[in-house]
This record gives structure tokens, sequence and C-alpha cells, in this order.
């Protein structure tokens, strides 16, 4: 039995990992498909889909889990109506897939792929616009992220580009006008 989970995993967290923790335990093998792919250097969307791949990776390990898991990209297309066809066209084949994004769980549903709603955990600590919120204020963010994903980002000096993509120029405009 394959699970797929979807997300754009900016940054990979500690809600992400106990999601895919939880799909372990029902499934044999877990595609997790990075989402946006061609997304990246933007305050909602910091990190290249190479970066979120070192992010997993990171995170899994060299245990057991991770010889379950197919870490794979996909970029988005501007048509929701097909974007399930596109998904499967372009990653290894599953049986269910495991989300909690309303328009993922319906556009899966329409196509007649089961869907299951794992458990929250702490959504709004454990969310990827909570965790650039507060790396953006310079706050406590490490403690969110697997310590594995917090080393790779501080390493990449992922906060101050996060950072330098979120400012607007108007200061730098006005000081050059
Ligand atoms: P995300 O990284 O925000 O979340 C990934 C998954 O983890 C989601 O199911 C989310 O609900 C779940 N999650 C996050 N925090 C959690 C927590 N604390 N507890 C439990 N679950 C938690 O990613 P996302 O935005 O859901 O990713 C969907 C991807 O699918 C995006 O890349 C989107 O662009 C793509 N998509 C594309 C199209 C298109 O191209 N037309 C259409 C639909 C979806």
């Amino acid at each position: 039995m394959r699970g797929l989970y979807i997300g754009r995993f900016q940054p990979y967290h500690l809600g992400h990992q106990a999601v895919l923790e939880e799909i372990a335990r029902e499934v044999d093998e877990i595609v997790i498909v990075i989402g946006s792919a061609q997304e990246s250097h933007g305050p909602e969307n910091p990190f290249t889909s190479g970066e979120r791949m070192e992010m997993i990776y990171a995170a899994l390990g060299k245990g057991e889990l991770r010889k379950r898991c197919i870490v794979t990209t996909l970029q988005d297309i501007n048509r929701n109506s097909l974007w399930v066809s596109h998904l499967q066209s372009m990653v290894p084949c599953f049986d269910l897939v495991y989300s909690n994004n309303p328009l993922v769980i319906r556009l899966f549903s329409e196509a007649g792929v089961e869907v299951k709603k794992p458990p929250l955990y702490q959504r709004d600590v454990y969310s990827g616009s909570a965790i650039r919120a507060l790396m953006r204020e310079r706050g406590d963010w490490e403690r969110l992220v697997p310590p594995a994903v917090a080393g790779f980002i501080q390493e990449i000096n992922g906060v101050e580009r996060l950072c330098q993509v979120s400012k607007s120029d108007s200061v730098h405009s006005a000081d050059s006008a």
C-alpha cells in the first residue's frame, strides 16, 4: 500500500513530520511530493524545491522511515481541473492521498481518489506561515522544525534570504530619490 503526501514544505516543520509518522503507521511506502516546485525566493515560498528536498531528507535521517519514502517534486499548473491528471503523470503510483488542504482534498475526491485527513498537530503553531513570520521577527522558529532542518536553514542563510525578499523597495527608493 502506497500513500501520497503533498505539501509546499516552506519550510518542512514538526507538524509535517508528525503527519508523516502517522502515515507511516498506515501504509508501506510514502510518496512525498514537494509541490509548487517552481517557486523560490519569495516571502511565501523562500526555499527552492531542491532545498526543501534536502530538508526532508535531513529530517528523515538514515533509518527505516527513509527507506520507505520516495521524495519527488511537482510544478503547479494553471488549471486546477487538470491538476490531478498532471500529478498522476509525473509521480510514482499511489493508492491514497493524505491531506488537510481543502483544495487538494476537493480535487482528488472529484477524481475518485481516496483521501484521508490526518490529525492536526497544533496547526496555529506548526504552520509554514507562522514559522516564516517568526523567522522574519528573528523569533524562536528553530524549535518548530526538526533539528536537522534548523541546521540546514542556518547553513544556507535561509532567514536572511527570507527577510531580504520580504522587504519592500520603498525605503530604498525614498533614499535614492
Ligand atoms: P503545506 O506545506 O502547507 O502543507 C502540507 C500538508 O500538511 C497539508 O495537507 C497541510 O494541511 C498539512 N499540515 C500542515 N501543518 C500541519 C499540522 N500542524 N498538522 C497537521 N497537518 C498539517 O502545503 P500545501 O499548501 O497544502 O500544499 C499543496 C500543494 O499542492 C501546493 O504546492 C499547491 O500549489 C499544490 N496544488 C497545485 C494545484 C495546481 O497546480 N493547480 C492545485 C492544487 C494544489
